[in-house]
């Protein structure tokens, strides 16, 4: 008897579709993980990824604390460990966010994998389905991606070149209670923002947080781009200046190198002890090794030196794109003019399109992220990030030069 062959119309769909978490409907890739493929062709400029350039690491400092931790505590290193992180590296994270005026004290660290992670573990903490969070708009992605996963309502609120508008937050926070809802925080990202490329004013930080604590809403301040600004000393920290309604977020992706995957969260004593709990279930204990290797080269190296290196070769960067933007784009097209981080937040003359525009931009190889992937309500599609962190000076100018080339064209059609 012949087997009944596979009928091909159904081996093309989800044959599990009925029996998914109804949260699983909240979880879909992200327009930047499409756009890796087509990104990542050596011909595109790829204005997409906001990949830290590590080039600049040296690597036989990184190879020697490794091979050293390997020879001097492997077995603890490749053992598990605490699932609220290295002691050692918990003390090393409170001098580091000393730098930016928080005063922690290790026991409320909770090392995480990547801030990424800790994102996670702070909304599936907080959050029931139908809670509110509040984000800026636009907002980073992945982050979008997480309150998307729990479920929760994303109300996103107006920002300008000081940051979020204080009274755009207020009315918000208003509406949402009038309409019988939770707010569980308000998510931000206060310095060199991605994807706006802006920071909070210091003036400004003062009232958010004043506008929380009377509301009682919790702030999330993710922060991992805060020490690599271009002008002068970090801006001091949220965090900094309340430590019962602040939890604040870290990472040494950004400063040190994403492989790791080594990231933190500060916050108060009872909820540090959720986070560990939900950290224990969701991964046991952050990777041992990765800790460890940080650790040893916090201590052997000078760290700060480096993040200085980082901050001029970005900034390198940053000019080499702001330069060509003002030298190439056609009118009515504007941008921000980021002190630090990553990104410049472009918006194009009205009428256009940044999604749409996206296959010509690739046809004529140069690469961006629409601006609709940065809001969970379909916004943004007049805008676009790009990226300098990545290529070269002379690959940005000629990326820019290209999209400039395609906007152009598309005005013509
Ligand atoms: N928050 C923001 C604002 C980010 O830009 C990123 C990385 N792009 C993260 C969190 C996550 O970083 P990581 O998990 O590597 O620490």
């Amino acid at each position: 008897m012949k087997p009944d062959l596979p009928d091909v119309r159904q081996t093309r769909l989800d044959s599990y579709v009925d029996r998914y978490a109804a949260r699983t409907k909240g979880m879909t890739a992200s327009e930047i993980r499409a756009l890796f493929s087509v990104a990542s062709r050596p011909e595109v400029v790829s204005l997409a990824g906001g990949m830290p350039n590590i080039a600049g690491l040296p690597l036989d400092v990184v190879s020697g604390a490794v091979r050293d931790l390997v020879l001097d505590s492997g077995p603890t290193a490749m053992q598990y460990g605490s699932g609220q992180g290295d002691p050692v590296l918990r003390e090393q994270i409170c001098d580091v966010m000393r730098l930016e005026g928080i005063e922690a004290h290790p026991d409320d660290v909770v090392v995480t994998v990547g801030s990424q992670q800790a994102v996670d573990l702070v909304t599936r903490v907080f959050c029931d389905p139908g809670d509110v969070v509040i984000c800026e708009a636009p907002s980073y992605v992945g982050a979008l991606g997480v309150f998307r996963a729990y479920q929760c309502e994303v109300v996103h609120v107006a920002m300008d070149d000081d940051g979020v508008q204080p009274e755009a937050l207020e009315q918000a926070i208003a509406a949402v209670k009038a309409a019988g809802k939770k707010v569980k925080f308000f998510y931000t990202i206060p310095n060199f923002h991605n994807p706006a490329g802006i920071s909070l004013s210091l003036e400004r930080r003062g009232k958010v947080l004043q506008i929380c604590q009377d509301q009682d809403i919790l702030i999330l301040e993710d922060n991992p781009y805060g020490l690599l600004g271009f002008d002068g000393e970090p801006m001091r920290a949220i965090r900094a200046d309340d430590g019962e309604g602040v939890i604040y977020l870290g990472s040494f992706s950004k400063t040190f190198a994403p492989g790791f995957r080594v990231g933190w969260a500060v916050a108060p004593h009872a909820v540090r002890e959720k986070l560990v709990l939900a950290q224990e279930s969701a991964t046991l204990c952050p990777p041992v090794f990765s800790q460890f290797a940080i650790s040893s080269y916090l201590s052997r190296h000078d760290w700060l030196g480096q993040v200085k290196q980082f901050q001029e070769m970005y900034r390198e960067r940053r000019d080499a794109m702001l330069a060509a933007l003002t030298e190439k784009m056609p009118a009515a097209t504007t941008w921000t003019r980021p002190a630090g981080g990553f990104y410049v937040w472009l918006t194009l003359p009205a009428g256009l399109d940044a999604k749409a525009m996206l296959p010509r931009a690739v046809t004529n190889r140069v690469a961006y992220v629409p601006g609709t992937a940065f809001f969970a309500d379909g916004f943004g599609s007049q805008c676009m990030r790009l990226s300098y962190c990545h290529p070269t000076p002379a690959r940005i100018t000629e990326g820019v030069s290209r999209l400039a080339a395609v906007i152009e064209e598309e005005f013509e059609l």
